[in-house]
């Protein structure tokens, strides 16, 4: 979890993120409405998710820090 201070009005599945050690992004949070959504492979450079709740489209990078950033599509 990332923690963030936003509200959060979604189910969080407690057990996913105790054992995941904060390697693998199997979900974010979408920039456009903050919305948390899952996904099936860890997110890489160069992927694309959409967003399950606006629908934005967005192109993921990861920096030399594993930290992971989207540009809207
Ligand atoms: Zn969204």
């Amino acid at each position: 979890m990332s923690g963030g201070g936003g509200s959060f009005d979604f189910d969080d599945d407690e057990k996913e993120s105790a054992r995941g050690g904060g390697k693998a992004h199997k979900d974010f949070d979408c920039p456009s409405c903050n919305a948390n959504n899952p996904v099936d492979d860890a997110l890489a450079q160069g992927d694309e998710v959409r967003c399950n709740y606006c629908g934005s489209e967005f192109k993921v990078s990861v920096n030399s820090e594993g930290r992971v950033k989207f540009k809207e599509i």
